[in-house]
């Protein structure tokens, strides 16, 4: 038997209506804030992550899906959507469009993870940006747009957001943390020990207890921001307290991703339930954060840009773990079931019409006895059943059955739409 790639998920028809539930939500929000769809390749140069997502990062050190073309191109699968969208931006000159410019997308990102609870190489992404807007009245909508889906959602989540300063202010941070992270050198993990010299703020985002436990005491990047990084983090800070949106300034917050200035967010949710030890698992559902830089990174003009991305499959587990009523898929609204061969010919035409008309029809294409049509019908959750027979197609009425209450009505057949669509469904 062939199976899937490990990390990998087949996503099957009765688990379709959440997802499908949580993408028409967030495209609903997205419009309601103005932004338009783009989408973008599943793979490209590999440069382009190289740059744009920064080769001093787990996702481009040890995650990326590359592979050399036919003609020795590096390609890469794409790990994540803003370094795609920014050269979209760049390369049909959307840049030069009236600003702010406002994309959504959904894609799916390849990484090679280790997959756990929520963490998978095949994930799926709803993600926002917003290019030509440098105002904390920028970072504060986009977060909103955040909280909007998820309160939408019914989603109980936390919102930690920080400032990870700009160019003028981090080379100062950067030398405290090394400077702190030195003495504990020998205690971190190998990994932090590289990020020592590459990319010391990633520290602070390692999963190992060990180097979470030195991070703890490590300098806070608050305490270093300049006057203009300051400011931007506490006037957002005060346009979400006038929307009511609740945070928590966390220092810890630095992303995985090497494109971010100043505001960084994170909103965090109960994704599942350890089933041995009973503890609850908290993971990121939605990250994002503001990147002034990037654009210009890519090649670009100097464009500054925030956006975020929310994982699809973690909103998934979130929404299950919530206890709220998920959706299930749809159920017929009539089955027809015609006994004999005169009639079956007549039911697919019937089937065929109500079909036309919006309504979700079935008949008989197994050739079962009326007996298991009926029991089938049961089983679909069909609101309503018809019996065709070769009286009901000569006098053009037949017996109209509600499944649930069992009454039954004498209608006209080709009334039979305007009669369901009374029904109210
Ligand atoms: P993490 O710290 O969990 O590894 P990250 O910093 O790598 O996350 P981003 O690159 O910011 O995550 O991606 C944005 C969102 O995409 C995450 O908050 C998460 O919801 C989702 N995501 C990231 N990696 C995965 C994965 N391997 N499987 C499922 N969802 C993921
Ligand atoms: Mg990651």
């Amino acid at each position: 038997m062939i199976i899937k790639p490990r990390g990998t998920s087949d996503i099957l028809p009765k688990d379709s209506p959440v997802w499908q539930k949580i993408e028409e939500t967030a495209r609903d929000t997205a419009r309601i804030y103005g932004y338009g769809e783009i989408r973008f390749p599943t793979f490209e140069s590999t440069e382009l992550f190289a740059r744009g997502v920064g080769d001093t990062t787990d996702v481009v050190q040890k995650e990326m899906y590359t592979f050399n073309d036919k003609d020795g191109r590096s390609m890469t699968l794409r790990p994540e959507g803003t370094a795609c969208v920014v050269r979209s931006v760049i390369e049909n000159g959307l840049s030069g469009e009236a600003m702010p410019l406002k994309l959504y997308y959904f894609t799916s990102c390849f990484r090679y993870e280790k997959p756990a609870a929520g963490r998978y190489r095949e994930f799926y992404q709803f993600g926002t940006e917003l290019f030509g807007a440098e105002t904390p009245a920028s970072d504060a909508q986009v977060i909103s747009l955040a909280d909007t889906l998820l309160k939408r959602l019914n989603i109980v989540s936390e919102l930690k957001i920080n400032s990870i300063g700009c160019k003028g202010c981090r080379p100062k941070y950067r030398e405290a943390l090394v400077s702190y992270f030195k003495s504990y050198e020998s205690d971190l993990c190998e990994t932090c020990r590289g990020r020592l010299q590459t990319n010391p703020m990633r520290i602070l985002d390692c999963k190992s207890p060990i180097c979470r436990g030195i991070a703890e005491n490590a300098p806070k990047v608050t305490d270093y921001l300049c006057p203009d990084c300051a400011s931007h983090l506490e006037n957002t800070k005060s346009l979400l307290d006038g929307m009511g949106i609740k945070y928590e300034v966390d220092p810890g917050i630095v992303r995985g991703l090497d494109y971010y200035t100043k505001t960084v967010f994170e909103f965090i949710a109960p994704i599942d339930r350890d089933s041995k030890t009973g503890e609850i698992k908290r993971l990121t559902i939605c990250a994002g954060g503001r990147y002034d830089g990037l654009v210009e990174e890519i090649g670009g003009p100097r464009l500054p840009g925030i956006g975020f991305a929310a994982g699809m499959d973690r909103l998934v587990a979130a929404l299950r773990f919530s206890g709220e009523d998920v959706p299930v898929g749809d159920t017929p609204l009539v089955y027809i079931a015609p006994l004999g061969d005169k009639a079956a010919a007549a039911a697919q035409k019937l089937v065929y019409d109500l079909r036309q008309k919006g309504v979700y029809a079935e008949c008989d294409i197994v050739g079962r006895s009326l007996k298991s049509q009926m029991k089938y019908a049961d089983k679909t959750g069909a609101g309503y059943t018809v019996i065709i027979g070769d009286n009901e197609i000569e006098t053009g009425r037949a017996i109209l059955k509600n499944m649930k209450t069992s009454e039954q009505d004498e209608v006209e057949i080709n009334k039979l739409d305007i009669i369901l669509s009374k029904e109210g469904r």
